[in-house]
């Protein structure tokens, strides 16, 4: 699919804005597998990312909407979602929300989301979509802090949604579930990764792996965890995300577990995680 589309849509590329000067890295959350921690991970780093003084966008591209639930956004006020940008009929700034939490801003999804790749059939910019709505909002109101970091939270799918995601991202930052197939899914997920990179976004790159849900004392989780370290190296982030009871009750207070309980484990860690992102941003800008 992705070479099909990358023919059509050379021209449109293009044409299509440059990236200005001074602009948000965009990272998003990806892994076609569902459950492993993508939407817990856009929540919650992001939050930690606000909470160090970043101004941070979550885009919303799953039609679950999770994202947009566990932050305390009602569904009735998504009058305007990801689903209205990405079909060409709001701007990704009509669809924008504060949440509770200072600096951290949500664009929030609906399930109309999941027959986009229908509707956009073969547009010939249906693979950037996202990234002409993300160009479009640099700098388009000079009264506001502009964002520092955008995270897309990705369908558990690698479909048309993803690819928006992954041809509109700098970098991809991969939740990996500690658990036995581990592995398996995460080839495919660079390979797409690759395909994207050798034609609809030649500057994507991995910004890292996080293991999410690892619980020390189960012996499968630590040989996932030796065996990631061994396949993906340095990529993955020093940070692991516990399996913590409170992170997977926030979502219901419609919290981010560090609203929710900023002691435990969980947000310890997601802080922890956020120090190790921007510290890898910063050497990539070095380099
Ligand atoms: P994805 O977005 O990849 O489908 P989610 O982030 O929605 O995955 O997580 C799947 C489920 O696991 C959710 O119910 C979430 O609350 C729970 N969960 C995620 N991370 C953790 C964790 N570290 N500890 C405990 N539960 C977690
Ligand atoms: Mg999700």
């Amino acid at each position: 699919m992705i070479e099909e589309i990358d023919k059509l849509d050379q021209e449109v590329r293009q044409s299509s804005p440059q990236p200005r000067v001074v602009r948000p890295r965009i990272i998003a959350l990806a892994n076609q597998k569902g459950g492993v921690g993508k939407t817990t991970t856009a929540i919650n780093l992001g939050t930690a990312l606000a909470a160090t003084g970043e101004h941070v966008l979550i885009v919303d591209l799953d039609p679950q909407g999770n994202a947009s639930t566990g932050l305390g956004i009602d569904r009735r006020s998504r009058e305007c979602s990801t689903y209205d940008v990405l079909i060409g009929e709001a701007g990704l700034r009509q669809a924008i929300l504060p949440t509770a939490v200072p600096r951290l801003h949500i664009a929030a999804s609906t399930m109309d989301l999941s027959g986009l790749e229908l509707e956009l059939g073969t547009e010939r910019d249906r693979a950037f979509r996202l990234r002409n709505a993300l160009s479009a909002l640099n700098g388009t109101n000079p009264d506001e802090a502009a964002y520092t970091y955008v995270l897309v939270d990705c369908p558990p799918s690698l479909n048309l949604i993803t690819v928006n995601a992954m041809a509109a991202a700098d970098a991809i930052l991969v939740p990996l579930q500690c658990e036995f197939f581990a592995l398996e899914g995460l080839s495919q997920l660079l390979q797409t990764v690759e395909q994207v990179r050798s034609t609809l976004n030649p500057e994507l790159t991995i910004h890292g792996v996080v293991l999410t849900m690892f619980d020390s004392r189960n012996n499968l989780s630590n040989q996932v965890v030796a065996d990631v370290r061994q396949f993906m190296g340095n990529k993955v982030y020093e940070t692991m995300i516990p399996r913590n009871v409170r992170i997977s009750e926030a979502p219901s207070h419609g919290k981010p577990v560090l609203v929710y309980d900023l002691k435990c484990a969980g947000s310890e860690a997601y802080l922890r995680l956020a120090t190790e992102v921007i510290q890898r941003e910063r050497e990539l800008r070095a380099s």
